[in-house]
């Protein structure tokens, strides 16, 4: 049975789908009963899935680009 510290330990692992489904099930049974570690678990979640979304939607910054083709262009100038 899974306790506190195996949750923490294994929460990234358990959020990434890492685990294998035995160990799994301890997890969700003691966050069945350990709302300490269920709400570990949900504000991890949230932060994952907010910077994936993130990341996901943020465009690279126009200024980025156009700083990187000068790089380039001063490159092949050089040569
Ligand atoms: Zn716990």
């Amino acid at each position: 049975m899974a306790d506190c510290r195996d949750t923490i330990t294994q929460l990234y692992a358990y959020l990434d789908q890492m685990l294998d489904d035995e160990f799994r099930r301890d997890i969700d049974r003691h966050l069945g009963d350990c709302p300490d570690c269920q709400g570990r678990v949900e504000f991890e979640f949230s932060l994952k899935a907010r910077i994936r979304s993130r990341a996901a939607t943020e465009p690279v910054p126009a200024d980025l680009e156009q700083r990187l083709r000068d790089c380039l262009n001063v490159d092949l100038d050089a040569d």
